[in-house]
């Protein structure tokens, strides 16, 4: 299988102390991943250099065929490559409803001027539609963002994101604070997603990651600890002294 991603020997210091330490794994083109790791491993540092908000000091970061250097992008250039990411809180638009949230994305512009300049097509309407009904919403359209449930409002953000049709989509701790049967849902969607495009999942909640039941990449200071099943990976005495500071 191709790699979508292929992150190799990078290194990120802040004040001389490195949160990414020659860090080195791909992701392939289609396919769900877990990112763990303790509190402090680089997770969030990761996603910061994918997404372009963050500059390594050395390595590489390909995309696509692996002829792309996502280093030589701005943020705003590797949007448009289609990596989508989805921070922990969801950041939708409260006094506007399903829909003007999922129009705003479509328009690539969230604003909630979009609204305005938008004119209803049978087509846009008909993409609003598919949207909502990918993340579970389809009949709350009409309502406003801010009364839907916490879990509602992730699906709904990661429908906005879905709106830019990423090939890869970041998502930070997507069940945290979510009811048993949203996370439930939420493990449906995202391995349903994850059948036609790469997910990575950053993840913390072990039990969560033990239901995507997908390949998993610990990390550790800034590099990759292990890689695997979650069994495989649980069972590697590194990981468990990580874990349990033994
Ligand atoms: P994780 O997401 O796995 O908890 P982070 O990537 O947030 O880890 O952080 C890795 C390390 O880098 C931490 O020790 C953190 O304090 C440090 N760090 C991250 N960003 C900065 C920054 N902008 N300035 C200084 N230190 C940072």
């Amino acid at each position: 299988m191709s790699a979508l991603l292929e992150v190799s020997g990078i290194s990120k210091s802040f004040d001389g102390f490195k949160a990414i330490n020659n860090l080195s794994f791909s992701i392939n083109a289609v396919e769900l991943r877990a990112v763990i790791g303790p509190n402090g491993a680089g997770k969030t540092t990761f996603m910061d250099i994918v997404t372009g908000k963050t500059r390594p000091d050395a390595g590489e970061v390909l995309w696509g065929d692996g002829s792309k250097s996502l280093l030589k992008m701005n943020e705003a250039q590797i949007a448009r490559e289609g990596i989508g990411r989805k921070f922990q809180r969801p950041t939708v638009f409260e006094d506007q409803s399903v829909a003007d949230n999922l129009i705003m994305a479509l328009k690539a512009d969230r604003s909630p001027f979009a609204v305005l300049r938008w004119r209803p097509t049978a087509e846009s309407g008909a993409r609003v539609a598919e949207l909502a009904a990918e993340v579970g919403l389809a009949d709350q359209l009409p309502r406003l963002a801010g009364e839907l449930s916490h879990g509602q409002k992730q699906w709904l953000e990661i429908g906005m994101l879905l709106a830019q049709e990423p090939r890869l989509l970041l998502v930070d701790e997507p069940a945290a604070g979510m009811t048993l049967a949203e996370r439930e849902q939420t493990t449906t969607l995202l391995c349903r997603l994850a059948e036609t495009r790469a997910v990575v999942v950053v993840e913390h909640d072990m039990d969560f990651v033990r239901r995507l039941n997908c390949r998993v990449t610990v990390l550790h200071q800034g590099s990759v600890l292990a890689e695997g099943s979650l069994d495989h990976v649980t069972r590697n005495p590194d990981v468990i002294d990580v874990y349990l500071g033994r």
